[in-house]
């Protein structure tokens, strides 16, 4: 016998569909999408998307949690990012990083984000302090989004011996993946190795690895290339997602094309960073057109927000979608979609989930806009947006209204 549904999402829009729909959600999934008015029988409860479009939930492959809000706390008079971003996490404590990136997850989950991947410093500066705040966030959060941790030696490996076995006591304390920055070492050498003990961490505790490469705007940032020749050296393809990859734009065509091919063969997902952008003209978009028709997954992460590194930031997938959008020079019809796809399905795929937009018998992450298609949420951002998480309506925002 049809079960009565636990919520009916009424008169709603989905991508690719003229009509209005009925959505309903049942144990936390999509259990069905009908034409608006085709089902009799009433739900638990209702929620009225009132003509507008309701998407799968943004997925944000790339933040930095630990550092949310820490701009203010830097010393004054660091120019440097990095000896700015050092100096505020040498003051971090459990309780402030736990305070802070629980109030940015938050924020994401009212811009619609539902699961997030977070690199998280752990090395001699900041110790474990950032982990277990971001882990004891993660709890406060556990309703609204999962949240993967990623353990990351951001002052290196060779330049910061203490950083593996801090590493391996992240691994050991709820850190999901390794992460790396081998471009922080001196030389091609000890970058190389900094690679190497990426994956040796890997595979002892059988880990994924979600490792930045090239992040500066430099066409000699060129470890991408080994990351992936390294990544089919130890059978790990599929289980590698490479950040910034900045360099790769800056490369000549034939050289920007064979690293295409050995990331595309290595099975490893980029996440881009449009923020770049910003940070470093106009440059540093990592040829995401030429990765996508290469077959490489690419996805559009956030890295950072009012913190040592950069002092703006939204958290709002849309905004990355947008710079993406314009940086890329993404011209021809359909580049809208493509860039929604790079903060929702190319996202989740590129941390191991799956592709697509909402879909009958999965999860009900799902966000619900005041605008009735893609273009017109994109062109009117912020907007309202309703996020729901397994079918329970977790967070909203609201557009202020401006009287005439
Ligand atoms: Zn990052």
């Amino acid at each position: 016998m049809p079960h009565t549904p636990d919520l009916l999402i009424r008169a709603g829009r989905v991508h690719g569909r003229e009509d209005l729909v009925d959505i309903s959600v049942h144990g936390g999934k999509v259990t069905a999408i009908e034409p608006s008015g085709a089902r009799p029988a009433p739900a638990l409860d209702t929620l009225d998307a009132g003509g507008g479009l309701v998407s799968r939930a943004f997925v944000e492959p790339h933040y930095h949690p630990d550092k949310a809000y820490s701009r203010g706390l830097a010393p004054i008079g660091i120019q440097d990012p990095f000896a700015r971003a050092r100096a505020i996490k040498a003051g971090f404590t459990v309780a402030d990083v736990t305070e802070r990136a629980a109030r940015a997850l938050r924020l994401a989950s009212g811009n619609g984000v539902t699961t997030l991947r977070a690199n998280v410093d752990v090395d001699s500066v900041a110790e474990l302090r950032g982990l277990h705040g971001v882990l004891a966030a993660r709890e406060q959060v556990a309703h609204l989004m999962d949240v993967e941790v990623v353990a990351f030696p951001q002052e290196g490996l060779a330049r910061d011996p203490q950083a593996r076995s801090l590493l391996v006591e992240a691994l050991k304390s709820g850190a999901d993946l390794i992460g790396g920055w081998p471009n922080v070492e001196e030389g091609t050498q000890a970058q190389q190795a900094h690679v190497r003990e990426v994956f040796d961490l890997a595979e002892q505790f059988d880990v994924d690895v979600d490792i930045h490469v090239d992040c500066m705007i430099d066409a000699n940032e060129a470890m991408l290339e080994f990351v992936a020749a390294e990544t089919v050296r130890r059978g790990y393809q599929g289980r590698v997602l490479a950040s910034h990859c900045c360099g790769l734009e800056l490369y000549d065509d034939a050289d920007a094309a064979r690293v295409v091919a050995a990331v595309a063969e290595a099975r490893i997902s980029v996440v881009v960073v449009p923020l770049n952008l910003v940070d470093g003209g106009p440059r540093g978009l990592s040829r995401p057109q030429e990765l996508m028709q290469a077959g490489v997954v690419v996805a559009a992460g956030s890295d950072n927000m009012n913190d040592g590194w950069y002092a703006l930031g939204t958290l709002d997938p849309l905004d990355r979608a947008q710079m993406a959008f314009l940086g890329a020079g993404f011209h021809d019809e359909g580049s809208l979609d493509t860039a929604w796809k790079l903060v929702t399905g190319q996202a989740s795929a590129a941390l191991g989930g799956r592709d697509g937009d909402i879909t009958v018998g999965e999860d009900a992450d799902l966000v619900l806009f005041d605008a009735p298609d893609r273009s017109t949420v994109l062109a009117a951002m912020p907007g309202s947006r309703t996020t729901l998480k397994r079918g329970h309506v977790v967070s909203r925002r609201n557009t202020l209204e401006v009287a005439p």
